[in-house]
């Protein structure tokens, strides 16, 4: 079941003007509904745990942007911050407060970092870190796990998840061999492969790049002990440990997934280098990415490392940056797991009455669930599910007002503004779309 023109005819208009001058008529592939057939919504407005699009439907918001609006859409002291500092000017290509006072929220918040540098994308955050992981061990090559997204960069368009997951693409087009020859890609979970590559190449690692938690196949949170054993292999052969926060950073809890405890986290030390994106910027650009100052001390001005950015730091968006992570309080996180749990329970409870093979994972708040009978540990796991499923569940949840990710590759988020009115659309919703899917 995919929904036709004729259920959301203002968005399916303008998805035809869109696709003269936009290729595929979006600005990031996942948008397109590609694997799940039918019209993407293009929205009007939002407000709270609420999308309204073009045609005047609502929808209960469960994209939440991909992961930034954790306090909801348009939340008041958002918005008014973003308005005092656009009243002061868009962005000045000098420094200002609103950097120097997000840099020391982030820093704050994470033990072991001691500087961060400002970007505008999470893609650009892991390309400026590991070009300084190169930059500071004079080495060239990057372990990647397969499944994990760490944005757009040549380097690591290897066996990525997210989009290209969704679309089934093999890797990207237009990334030449030479971009990727330093690149190695592993099974995520698999410390065996992990040591088996170091035992061999250690010497010319520079770094290993991870997901904290994965996100982008789906939610694989990283077995027991994988997480320390990246920090002790990496070490013991002198390359940085990455870890790309810019999903679960401030999203899984106040300081992110290195904030939790136990033996998925970084009992084991702290990772080198963090990038963030996402939540941090409050739905407007800004990532960052960040380590000791040691570390942080071979980057442009004082070291040889070059990172630049004309809109880095930009003053609108870190004052929505800044509002946003004042409101990530410690209180938040209970709340958005209570919320998450009620509406996965309730799904499970829906699937498993009507037959369908599924199982939920999550990560904090974030969580994913996969139409298939067995956990995901990696990402041939991830691929062996029941996307049509996934499709059809998506289909019938959208049509009954529920936004879900239009990809079974994705997680799914909720924000402190999913109130009781809300999870509780999102709950009638489910019975149909669990009987869609079967
Ligand atoms: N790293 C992770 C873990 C991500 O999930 C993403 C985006 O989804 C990125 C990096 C890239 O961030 P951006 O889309 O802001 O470039």
């Amino acid at each position: 079941m995919t929904s036709s023109p004729t259920s959301a005819p203002a968005s399916a208009a303008l998805l035809e003007r869109a696709s003269s001058v936009i290729p595929g008529g979006v600005n990031s592939p996942v948008r397109a509904f590609r694997a799940v057939g039918g019209t993407p919504r293009f929205i009007r407005e939002a407000q709270g745990p609420w999308l309204t699009d073009v045609d005047g439907r609502r929808y209960v918001d469960l994209l939440c942007s991909w992961g930034p609006m954790i306090l909801g859409h348009a939340h008041p002291d958002v918005l008014a911050a973003v308005r005092s500092a656009a009243d002061k000017g868009f962005s000045f290509g000098t420094p200002s407060e609103n950097e120097v006072l997000l840099a020391e929220e982030i820093v704050n918040r994470i033990a072991p970092l001691e500087q961060v540098r400002l970007v505008s994308s999470g893609t650009e955050a892991t390309m400026s870190a590991v070009r300084l992981a190169r930059g500071v061990t004079g080495r060239a090559v990057i372990v990647k796990f397969a499944g994990c997204y760490h944005g757009h960069v040549d380097a690591l368009l290897a066996a990525a998840g997210s989009g290209v997951a969704t679309l089934a693409l093999p890797d990207s087009a237009g990334v030449p061999a030479e971009m990727t020859a330093d690149t190695i890609v592993l099974p995520y979970n698999d410390i065996a492969a992990l040591e088996a590559v170091f035992a061999a190449r250690g010497h010319e690692i520079a770094a290993v790049i991870t997901e904290a938690a994965a996100g982008n196949m789906g939610v694989v949170p990283p077995a027991p002990g994988f997480t320390a054993a990246l920090r002790r292999i990496t070490r013991e052969h002198g390359a940085l440990l990455i870890s790309d926060e810019v999903m679960t950073g401030f999203r899984c809890g106040r300081a992110g997934w290195f904030g939790l405890e136990g033996e998925a986290g970084y009992a084991g030390g702290a990772p080198d280098l963090f990038t963030f994106g996402k939540v941090m910027g409050g739905g407007f650009p800004a990532a960052a990415f960040g380590g000791t100052a040691e570390v942080m001390s071979h980057l442009a001005p004082l070291g040889p490392v070059y990172q630049a950015g004309t809109l880095s730091g930009n003053p609108v968006a870190t004052a929505a940056g800044l509002a946003t992570l004042k409101g990530c309080t410690d209180e938040l996180y209970p709340r958005l797991e209570a919320t998450a749990h009620a509406i996965a329970d309730a799904a499970s409870a829906a699937l498993s009455g009507e037959g369908v093979a599924h199982t939920v994972q999550w990560a904090g708040s974030m969580f994913s669930i996969f139409f298939r009978d067995q956990p995901v540990t990696n990402y041939d796991d991830a691929r062996e599910q029941d996307t049509a499923a996934y499709g059809r569940f998506f289909h019938s949840m959208l049509d009954a007002g529920v936004h879900l990710p239009p990809s079974a590759f994705e997680a799914w988020f909720v924000s402190g503004s999913h109130d009781e009115e809300a999870i509780g659309v999102v709950l009638d919703a489910l019975p149909a779309a669990a009987r869609a899917a079967a």
